[in-house]
């Protein structure tokens, strides 16, 4: 796919990425924005996203994302970091553009533009557009958005879905001398104390089932209330459950309406996490997929527990 060449024409367009965005979704909605806006000068380009975490605001056009108006027109409408479905209030002008490109690494997304690039093999998108960009319009800031996309979906280079390929972009990308370990530390690893907080009594309340192979944590709704929380001060959970020893398959889930549940899967090499999540509507990776399930905490965890209890067996 050529960037530049699908966008020649058009003079309004869009970007947008999936709900509850993560650092890869910020980092390649805002790269991608900078990128077209320095290549494309001619043409208004506009990022909507719902509720981008403020730790993300340091990049450079996060003061500029906004929640699109219904029936918005575009000449050309990227979708990134997910399909269609999981865009939200951004749905519809996607649906609605002369042109739909959807660009995105998730093994489960079949692709719903006019033009499609879906490449599971790749740590994250922002991987994947780098790759799209041309270098002569490469710059800081656009960098920066790319290796913070990149660090957020990789944990940091540490999961399996780093290949030698994402080290060398992630080398290309230093050299433009912004201050990573900052970067890395601010956006990655940092905490507040409520967080921090509320990571240790899900971590303490945390039940292991299928001969301690299996982990959930869980948040209620009463709890959220309590401590004025949402789902970003949350990030991370399921990964700190999914390094405890002896683990193959970690979940969190947290209550997002009434019998109602947000799933986080983190597994090992013994369960396929798609497999599980796809039997209620979810998504994801082999390694980390998502969902949402109705039901009781204890219906939830049933039904989950049989997915990956056939898959354990099967291994
Ligand atoms: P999370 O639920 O945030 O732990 O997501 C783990 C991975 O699965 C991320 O790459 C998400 O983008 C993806 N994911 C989560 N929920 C869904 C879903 N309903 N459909 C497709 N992908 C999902
Ligand atoms: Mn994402
Ligand atoms: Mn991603």
């Amino acid at each position: 796919m050529n960037l530049l060449a699908e966008c020649s024409k058009a003079k309004r367009i869009g970007i947008s990425g999936h709900i509850r965005p993560d650092g890869d979704c910020v980092g390649s909605c805002l790269a991608l924005y900078q990128y077209l806006q320095k290549a494309l000068p001619a043409a208004s380009v506009e990022v909507f996203l719902e509720n981008p975490p403020e730790v993300f605001a340091d990049i450079c056009g996060f003061g500029l994302i906004r929640q699109p108006e219904k029936k918005e027109q575009f000449d050309v409408f990227f979708a990134l970091d997910c399909n269609a479905e999981r865009l939200g209030s951004a749905e519809e002008c996607f649906c609605g553009a002369i042109k739909k490109i959807n660009i995105d690494h998730h093994i489960t997304n079949k692709g719903d533009g006019d033009v499609n690039l879906v490449r599971p093999e790749v740590g994250s998108c922002s991987e994947v557009l780098f790759e799209l960009m041309e270098k002569e319009y490469m710059d800081g800031e656009i960098a920066k958005a790319l290796y913070i996309g990149m660090i957020h979906d990789t944990g940091v280079f540490q999961y399996s879905n780093t290949r030698p390929q994402t080290m060398r972009i992630a080398a290309e990308l230093i050299e433009y001398g912004f201050d990573f370990p900052a970067i890395v530390q601010e956006t990655f690893y940092q905490k507040s104390y409520l967080q921090t907080q509320i990571m240790g009594r899900v971590l303490m309340e945390s039940v292991r089932f299928l001969d301690n192979r299996c982990i959930v944590g869980c948040v209620d709704r009463k709890t959220m209330e309590f401590y004025d929380i949402t789902s970003k001060d949350m990030d991370g959970i399921v990964n700190q459950l999914r390094n405890i020893k002896g683990i193959d398959c970690a979940i969190f889930m947290y209550e997002t309406a009434m019998q109602e549940f947000k799933v986080s899967l983190r597994t090992s090499d013994l369960v396929d996490a798609t497999r599980v999540v796809s039997r209620f509507g979810g998504g994801g990776h082999m390694r980390a997929a998502g969902c949402t399930m109705q039901g009781t905490f204890h219906d939830c965890v049933n039904n989950l527990s049989g997915l990956i209890e056939e898959q354990l067996k099967g291994n």
